[in-house]
């Protein structure tokens, strides 16, 4: 992961708090979370394409939801404890910058509900 300890990496203080310490923004405080257009949502960190709004859904939670990342490898998994029980963090594969958590509560076809971070991603809207 790259040191943005100097700043000079452009990403905000939340964007760094977000994927770089597992930090999680308010609910409904990302403009991402509204966001119906389609398009490509990237890592903020690296620019890896990530998820697609093909993907997208409006789970209710305030996080920008998905049920599934733009392909197989977009993204790892970890298990983290940090709330008190288990759950699947996710984060950029390529860069390891932290995006959110994965639960077993989505719509079909995968009953997947990705809770993604909007800080930690940036939106092209498909042109044309
Ligand atoms: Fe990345």
């Amino acid at each position: 992961m790259n040191d943005c300890s100097s700043g000079k990496c452009g990403l905000t203080y939340e964007q760094r708090r977000i994927l770089h310490e597992k930090g999680t923004e308010r609910a409904f405080t990302s403009p991402l979370n509204d966001e119906k257009r389609q398009g490509v949502f990237h890592c903020a960190g690296c620019g890896e394409q990530l998820f697609s709004s093909e993907h997208k859904y409006d789970s209710g939670s305030g996080w920008p939801s998905f049920y599934a990342p733009i392909n197989e490898k977009a993204l790892g998994e970890d298990t983290d404890y940090d709330i008190g029980y288990a759950r699947t963090e996710i984060h950029c594969a390529k860069c390891g910058g932290h995006m959110g958590h994965v639960f077993p509560d989505g719509p079909k076809p995968t009953g997947l509900r990705y809770c993604i971070n909007g800080a930690a991603l940036n939106f092209t809207p498909k042109t044309g």
